[in-house]
């Protein structure tokens, strides 16, 4: 089996992609780890992407292209996947689609991993954080309210909103998301390859619907 697994930031996408990947045995292709790896160890292309990485910038088309072409080209190469963050435009599909054929391996399925951008925001926006910095308690306004409204159970002090909480941040987050995935999902539709899951109800549920479209 090898996919491609697509949603929104705050989708769970990453959670079902690793359930998954431990379930079928597939390795767990996550760009955003190996591009750290490739950092890290101070490879070619760890170098060219560093100074992106490092000014908190988006890595270019062609420095993450080259990244997973190396990776489907070495000697242990994997051959059952699951690819999480990556094509993320379709420069990057288009280049993908090649490195594939030229190692003759096809792609089973395209998962989209489809959640509302309301639910999107209803769900990351009902978490709150303690503002004590030695309590930094965390709750969830829908499935773990704190007893006093906008007060924190063990140490009284003020909930606030991370930035990454904030209903503005999450609708930016999700605009650039539908920007760059539009050509993405039309070009897996056009190959016949795109299967779309609603991400409603618990984990269980919808790896269970994931499953179940992917006729396993
Ligand atoms: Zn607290």
């Amino acid at each position: 089996m090898r996919m491609i697994f697509i949603g929104p930031p705050g989708s769970g996408k990453g959670t079902q992609a690793q359930l998954l990947s431990q379930r079928l045995g597939l390795l767990h292709f996550a760009t955003g780890d190996i591009l750290r790896d490739a950092v890290a160890k101070d490879t070619p292309e760890g170098q060219r992407a560093k100074p992106f990485m490092t000014g908190g910038q988006l890595v270019p088309d062609i420095i993450v292209n080259d990244i997973v072409n190396a990776r489907l080209r070495s000697k242990n190469r994997p051959v059952k996947f699951i690819m999480d963050g990556y094509p993320r435009t379709l420069a990057q599909a288009n280049s993908f689609d090649a490195v594939l054929k030229e190692q003759g391996l096809d792609l089973d399925a395209v998962v989209f991993l489809n959640v509302g951008d309301e639910e999107i925001v209803r769900r990351n926006g009902a978490r709150w954080t303690c503002i004590n910095p030695e309590c930094k308690a965390t709750y969830n306004t829908l499935t773990r309210p704190p007893l006093t409204p906008g007060r924190c159970d063990l140490c009284q002090h003020l909930l606030y909103q991370r930035e990454d909480d904030d209903p503005a941040t999450i609708r930016r987050r999700l605009q650039y998301f539908h920007e760059q995935a539009a050509g993405i999902l039309d070009h897996y539709a056009r190959q016949g390859r795109l299967i779309e899951v609603p991400g409603r109800g618990d984990i269980e549920a919808i790896y269970a619907s994931i499953v179940k479209a992917l006729g396993k």
